[in-house]
């Protein structure tokens, strides 16, 4: 019940939402998370591939684990039904919500590096190593197809230190799907990230920054807050190292977020270590999201 009050509050703090929306809100997080439970058991007990191909599916699997399974998957589904009207219901207000983007609270003297569309074999590594030699902590938006495929990297990403937060699982826009696909799109790549052995996430960046206060609200409802960015150097289009590194050096306020590419980009790794020390040369310190 404590923890109830608490999530409660939080809602109705960081939201702005009412107590009959927060309420309705806390429920369908807890449906998602019973539900997303069940589906990992099943992808744990013996399913090899990503299970994106839809709910239909998984049903079939989960069948095969036995009766309480089913009737379990039942009840959330039904809860589910609720939530999906409690959602609805919540889309209005949502747009009116307070604003979730991590630059409302700018802290002083703090720029945040952060890494998209990873992980892969090539450049992730690579981009670890310099951020490990130069003890800067950053923040990996990742792609869930690509981290269940390479889970030890997202491992290693956390386990240096980094915050490892949902890009979602195959980099569509948001906005051209319904609400269904795009939670399920958040809610694959979470697992994935679990499954890594990687802490939930409590963020999520919307591809390409496309979004709309539906796109929000559908990662509010799974307790994602939507991280665009303030800083956008174009790495994924190869400039020069140096290019990079001017970009983003010269746009740099307190507190900005920059984009970087650690899934593409392959001039980035080269342009981190100009970025990192010409910023703490003009006093800049680095931190996570
Ligand atoms: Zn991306």
């Amino acid at each position: 019940m404590e923890e109830e009050h608490k999530r409660l509050q939080g809602l109705m703090g960081i939201y702005g939402l009412e107590e009959k929306e927060a309420r309705a809100s806390y429920y369908v997080g807890m449906a998602e998370e019973l539900f997303e439970q069940i589906s990992e058991d099943a992808y744990t007990k013996g399913v090899r591939s990503p299970q994106f191909e839809g709910s239909r599916r998984r049903c079939s699997r989960v069948r095969r684990h036995g009766r309480s399974s089913l009737a379990l998957l039942a009840t959330v589904s039904l809860a589910l039904v609720l939530g999906v009207m409690a959602v609805v219901f919540l889309q209005g207000r949502a747009a009116q919500a307070q604003q979730l983007e991590s630059t409302s609270q700018p802290a002083a003297g703090m720029v945040r590096l952060t890494f998209d569309d990873g992980p892969v074999r090539a450049n992730t590594p690579r981009v670890l190593n310099v951020l490990s030699d130069y003890r800067v902590k950053a923040t990996f938006f990742v792609i869930g197809q690509r981290a269940r495929r390479y889970p030890r990297l997202v491992k290693r990403e956390y386990r240096e230190g980094h915050s490892v937060q949902n890009h979602t699982y195959t980099h569509p826009d948001l906005t051209t799907l319904g609400p269904v696909e795009t939670r399920r799109e958040l809610r694959a790549t979470n697992r994935a990230i679990k499954a890594a052995g990687v802490p939930r996430p409590h963020r999520f960046r919307p591809p390409y920054g496309h979004t709309n206060a539906r796109v929000r609200s559908a990662g509010a409802s799974l307790g994602l807050i939507q991280t665009l960015w303030s800083v956008d150097p174009h790495d994924w289009a190869n400039p020069p190292a140096s290019v990079i590194c001017r970009r983003v050096v010269s746009n740099v306020r307190p507190g900005s977020i920059v984009l970087l590419h650690d899934g593409s980009g392959a001039n980035t790794v080269e342009a981190l270590p100009c970025i990192i020390k010409r910023l703490r040369a003009q006093g800049y310190g680095f931190g996570k999201l």
